[in-house]
């Protein structure tokens, strides 16, 4: 398969300054994932292969549910059952179960972000354009803000730390003005039990917000 399937331009990502970059960087790219996966990959042999070895996560088989090629997602399950098959029951193979175990596009999901990851940190420190861009990001979620520091450790130290305070400000600024919002929710239920008509601000939707924030996932559909 193409390497270039599971990495976006990094700045495409960071220009719309619509929450979290890396989280719609990761959903960019797992949108990519599931369709190739359940259209171009179905004609290349070496992703059939590994696709029949390491199977998938529960949450990728439910984005494939949603797509409209169940012939492929059949023909797929069709070659991992005989894989199956084959190494736990005709080989008494358990182990391939564990060993094996995994999922074909978290795999390619966290290879591509690695390096794009890399890429962030790397233009960070090259061009004064993608640092204001970056400040001007509304946030970065919990999870990604661990993972850009991670990311930074391969830079030179004082460009690391540089870094890792533009980042923390971006992340930690956000979290305080969710901490606004959730308090000012919280409050919003005293006042009404007291049958005051205060206004509920930016806090209508603070608990998923905040639930976005420390898990890098909206779960503002599932309302
Ligand atoms: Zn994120
Ligand atoms: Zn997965």
């Amino acid at each position: 398969m193409r390497e270039d399937i599971c990495t976006i331009p990094v700045s495409e990502v960071f220009e719309p300054k619509d929450g979290c970059p890396i989280c719609r960087m990761r959903d960019t790219v797992e949108t990519r994932m599931v369709e190739y996966i359940m259209g171009a990959a179905m004609m290349e042999p070496d992703v059939r292969m590994e696709t029949n070895r390491r199977g998938f996560c529960e949450d990728h088989f439910r984005k494939m549910l949603g797509q409209k090629n169940r012939l492929s997602l059949a023909l797929m399950l069709e070659s991992r059952l005989i894989e199956i098959k084959e190494q736990v029951f005709d080989k008494k193979r358990l182990s391939f179960l564990t060993e094996e175990a995994g999922c074909f596009v978290c795999d390619k999901i966290q290879w591509g972000m690695e390096r794009m990851l890399d890429t962030v940190c790397r233009l960070w420190v090259q061009e004064a354009e993608f640092r204001a861009l970056f400040d001007e990001q509304p946030f970065l979620c919990l999870p990604h803000y661990e993972q850009l520091v991670s990311a930074a450790g391969k830079l030179k130290k004082r460009d690391r730390a540089a870094f890792c305070e533009a980042a923390a400000k971006v992340s930690g600024r956000y979290l305080l003005a969710l901490k606004e919002d959730v308090s000012h929710y919280c409050k919003m239920y005293d006042y009404r039990n007291a049958g005051n008509n205060e206004d509920w601000g930016n806090s209508r939707d603070a608990v998923e917000r905040t639930i976005q924030y420390l898990v890098a996932r909206s779960v503002k559909d599932s309302r």
